[in-house]
């Protein structure tokens, strides 16, 4: 088999984290914002980025340069504060161990996330669930990288090649997501998709925006590893 760069998407493909996520932002978007009520935005997959710019524009707020990073910083306070929540709320979605580990222990597939979750986010999530140990998040994109998503992919193949020399293409670069903002990203960015059905987007739906290969669930880790490849 040839090297592949697997990028996972976290969740509702790799975790469940209930509303935390949501939870999260909106305490630090108040927190930074000092605004006692907000609008809130919705749109599964967005990067934080977008959903940062979204939020600001929907309260209308012009986010100045910078302004992104300040956010973070907040945020991650109260990912610290909240990292108790994440192990008791959430949960690893079936088969998402496995498949992590198998990845891990194949030395033709650097395993790394492709994800709307900013850097530091999606370490905590990981970490609270003991993944962090099974993916090479140096090889990632993450949604502080870029706004938008499509774009992570070149980012994450440009961290790869200048850490390994390594030059993965559209055909061995595979996405693993439930979202429709996954398919788009691996079409638009350039790389196959394996999309999982534990999101909100039923499989018809998935495959009818171009979704390559859609599996209901992780839970066959040989049907996942023979995707991942195909
Ligand atoms: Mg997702």
């Amino acid at each position: 088999m040839g090297k592949r760069l697997v990028l996972w998407d976290i969740d509702k493909t790799l975790l469940d984290v209930d509303d935390i996520g949501r939870e999260v932002f909106a305490a630090a978007f108040a927190a930074h914002t000092g605004l006692a009520e907000h609008t809130v935005t919705r749109g599964p997959g967005r990067t934080e980025w977008q959903w940062f710019h979204d939020t600001a524009l929907a309260n209308g707020i012009e986010p100045a340069d910078g302004e992104f990073a300040a956010f973070l910083d907040v945020q991650d306070r109260v990912y610290a504060e909240r990292a108790a929540d994440l192990a008791a709320r959430g949960r690893v979605l079936p088969g998402a161990r496995e498949a992590l580990l198998r990845c891990a222990d194949d030395p033709d597939t650097v395993s790394s996330l492709l994800t709307g979750n900013a850097r530091r986010n999606a370490e905590r999530k990981l970490a609270a669930f003991g993944l962090d140990g099974l993916v090479d998040f140096a090889a990632g994109g993450y949604g502080d990288d870029h706004m938008d998503r499509p774009e992570l992919v070149r980012v994450a193949r440009r961290r790869v090649a200048e850490r390994t020399g390594v030059e993965f293409t559209a055909d061995t670069t595979v996405l693993v997501g439930d979202s429709p903002n996954d398919v788009l990203a691996a079409l638009h960015g350039g790389a196959r998709i394996v999309a999982v059905a534990t999101g909100a987007t039923a499989p018809d739906a998935l495959r009818a925006l171009g979704a390559h290969t859609v599996l209901a669930d992780l839970t066959d880790t040989d049907a996942v590893l023979a995707a991942l490849h195909s």
